[in-house]
């Protein structure tokens, strides 16, 4: 066999090989520590402290999230990533580069909005054409790998994480979870890691890392269905939860990590541990010690140490005793060189670098700010309008008043790398200003109440910007309640009390009650956390230049006393029991239904639909289709996205089912006037679920097919599987 010269003795090297005889042929020449070395994945990577780990091969991958660099924080993650790379090429004995990871959740230098906002534009193309962005501006700071997307079903609203998953529908995360997937590989060299593995989003605030009350069926027809889309497009590792499992941790848990996940579903990619992941076994009480913890771990199925060391330091001697055999082992190494053929770190070295490159040009023209300030305005819900907005260009004198009309940083959400603060567009107020054709723009600070009541008394109208900073959310930031933060809603009565109109933007990372806010202003428009471009997105909806067009990606809840009703009134006009309510309403103290259901979102036009009507009322087990189809029309005066949902309602099951459940999706654009008609094609395989033996399965019976513009209204027709 000939190879080439940069190749040399390093098989793995040459291109000509297949991908696996490369893997083999590195994974042969690893000694014991070095294979080890590879499942290390360093949470404190730096080229100075690191230099002796990386070049004894005590080290084979990263995570880098930016700092203090002369030269700016992008340059940093890129200056940090090269330093390392040249260390792990030149110094160590095989020359492997290291697996450098980031959490790049909703972009780096680029700053999309928040995943629930974008799972808002019910838009899966967006997601993956914002992902996309992500990974290239990734891989040119010399990242291969992100934490993300998080596709836990977040079933609490004052979840701190909440505004990281895609709310809590199976299909809607599965949807967005896998074009999130997409998106990140599309370029074929940057990896996705589904998580948390799995059953995280059942947490309660205030206890984030701590037991869930999850059940196998649950567990099979809610929560590992995201997981599984992700992984059907084609998502390269998943990460494990810290949360436990029926008691076990998820760092532990051999029958969800190898029996489910690689032996069940033929997952072939890497189980990346939590941050610590693996340490936390200690303190959970299962593992002794972190020997003890690493043989749990490694045996469950957990191939990369994040950040805790345990492989590192127990591994060889847990290998040489025979606690832990060196097959499983090298499976583990086997899936990490994988990723780093793929990334491309097995090829032979590129050109050294000169320079240290920010991963992308900052200018205002460039395609990157286009698609993020597009993805903002999608994003946006609007709950409510009397026809106040859109706003024209020569209203008058606006008053913009709140927290956040003048702080860029605080509309970008959780999880932005430190280069994310540094391509951020105009602010709210200059970009509603620059709207203005006539006219002035007061703009007040929410903590002066005084001020801002006198200058709504001069203005025209008010826009008040309310809700929630980012540092409110993320990891361990559970709130009390879902409500505004204290205060708000106080200047909001002050406002509303002038007499003029008042518009509200709610800036947040989690469905808030926001029933006083609908109840006192004209206008509603959810922004979510927007990201960086968020001033001239929401002015471009405040002024019609991009329609609202987003619909809730969850309910809105409605907090009410104990004792209320207890029942959830739907489309049929049936009065269901809370038993049935297994998904749409479990947020805590929360018994009556939602305000505002999943899917609602009003634009500047109004639509109508027809009945529903199926081209025949029995469906076949196997085999055949039924046409759900209803007519939906613009009646309005502006053009307008119509977001057409088709509901499931399953009569008699084995386990209880889901009140309603969303089966699928289409958008519609109309102009004023302009109708078309609608079709779904619903398949027996639609009404499949795992009964109470874990056995898929379809029922013989009667169900019902909901078709509207959210959860709450629709059209209904009844259906026989025979
Ligand atoms: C979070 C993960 C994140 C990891 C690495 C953990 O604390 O739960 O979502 O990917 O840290 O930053």
């Amino acid at each position: 066999m000939t190879t080439t010269t940069a190749v040399g003795h390093r098989g793995w090297l040459d291109a000509r090989r297949t991908p696996q005889e490369r893997v083999e042929l590195l994974l042969g020449a690893l000694t014991l520590e070095e294979k080890v070395g590879q499942l290390h994945l360093a949470g404190d990577l730096d080229p100075d402290g690191s230099r002796a780990d990386i070049a004894a091969g005590r080290v084979g991958a990263g995570i880098l999230s930016g700092g203090a660099h002369p030269d700016g924080p992008t340059t940093s993650i890129a200056a940090t990533a090269a330093g390392c790379q040249r260390v792990a090429r030149t110094e160590s004995r095989l020359g492997v580069p290291l697996l450098l990871g980031s959490d790049v959740v909703h972009g780096l230098a680029t700053t999309f909005p928040i995943p629930l906002g974008l799972a808002a534009s019910w838009d899966p193309a967006l997601v993956t054409a914002c992902a996309a962005v992500a990974a290239e501006e990734a891989l040119a700071a010399g990242l291969h790998l992100t934490f993300a997307p998080m596709v836990d079903l977040a079933s609490e609203h004052r979840w701190g994480r909440v505004g990281e998953t895609s709310g809590d529908e199976p299909l809607l995360a599965s949807r967005m979870g896998a074009a999130a997937v997409a998106g990140f590989q599309s370029g074929g060299r940057f990896t996705a890691a589904a998580k948390h593995f799995c059953g995280y989003g059942l947490v309660q605030a205030e206890r984030d890392h701590e037991t869930l009350p999850v059940g196998q069926v649950a567990l099979h027809n809610l929560h590992l269905r995201p997981f599984r889309a992700c992984l059907d497009a084609g998502a390269g590792a998943v990460m494990a939860g810290f949360h436990d499992v029926d008691g076990v941790p998820v760092h532990a848990h051999r029958a969800l990590l190898r029996d489910l996940l690689k032996d069940g579903w033929g997952f072939d990619g890497v189980v990346v541990s939590e941050w610590d992941g693996i340490g936390q076994l200690v303190h959970q009480g299962v593992a002794a010690d972190l020997r003890d913890a690493a043989r749990q771990a490694l045996l469950a199925g957990v191939d990369l140490d994040m950040a805790s060391g345990a492989y590192r330091a127990h591994l060889p001697a847990l290998v040489a005793d025979g606690a832990v055999p060196p097959a499983l082992l090298d499976d583990a190494v086997r899936r990490v060189l994988r990723l780093k053929l793929r990334a491309g770190l097995l090829d032979p070295a590129p050109e050294p670098r000169t320079a240290v490159h920010a991963p992308a040009d900052a200018g205002p023209g460039r395609a990157a700010t286009a698609l993020a300030r597009r993805a903002a305005a999608a994003s946006t819900v609007l709950l409510k309008n009397t026809g106040i907005l859109p706003l024209h260009g020569n209203v008058g004198t606006v008053h913009l008043c709140g927290p956040f009309v003048d702080d860029v940083d605080a509309l970008l959400g959780a999880w932005v790398q430190p280069p994310g603060r540094e391509t951020t567009g105009p602010t709210l107020a200059a970009a509603v200003a620059g709207q203005l054709a006539s006219g002035a723009l007061l703009v007040s600070d929410a903590r002066f109440s005084d001020l801002a009541v006198h200058r709504a008394e001069t203005a025209d109208l008010t826009v008040a910007v309310l809700g929630e900073h980012p540092s409110s959310s993320g990891e361990d930031r559970c709130l009390p309640t879902a409500d505004l933060p204290v205060g708000q809603l106080e200047l909001l009565a002050e406002l509303a009390a002038v007499g003029k109109p008042v518009v509200v933007v709610v800036v947040t990372a989690r469905p808030l009650e926001l029933r006083p806010v609908l109840r006192l202003a004209d206008a509603v428009l959810v922004v979510w956390h927007p990201g960086g471009h968020a001033g001239p997105a929401v002015a471009d909806v405040l002024f019609d230049r991009t329609p609202p067009s987003g619909r809730l990606p969850m309910n809105l809840p409605r907090m009410e006393p104990q004792g209320a009703s207890g029942t959830f009134e739907r489309a049929s006009g049936r009065r269901l029991g809370r038993a049935r309510d297994a998904k749409f309403g479990h947020y805590l103290n929360a018994l009556g239904s939602p305000e505002l259901s999943l899917g609602f979102g009003l634009t500047y036009t109004s639509f109508a639909y027809s009945e529903l009507e199926l081209s025949r009322d029995v469906l076949p087990l196997r085999g055949g289709a039924v046409r759900a189809s209803v007519e939906v029309a613009n009646t309005g005066t502006r053009p307008g996205r119509e977001v057409v949902q088709l509901y499931l309602r399953d009569l008699v099951a084995d386990v209880v089912r889901p009140l309603l459940e969303l089966a699928d999706w289409q958008t519609v654009e109309l102009a004023p006037g302009e109708s078309t008609k609608v079709v779904f094609r619903v398949t027996a395989d639609l009404f499949a679920y795992w009964d109470r033996d874990l056995r898929r399965r379809v029922d013989p019976g009667e169900v019902d097919l909901v078709v509207g513009p959210n959860a709450a209204r629709g059209s209904a027709a009844r259906l026989v599987i025979v």
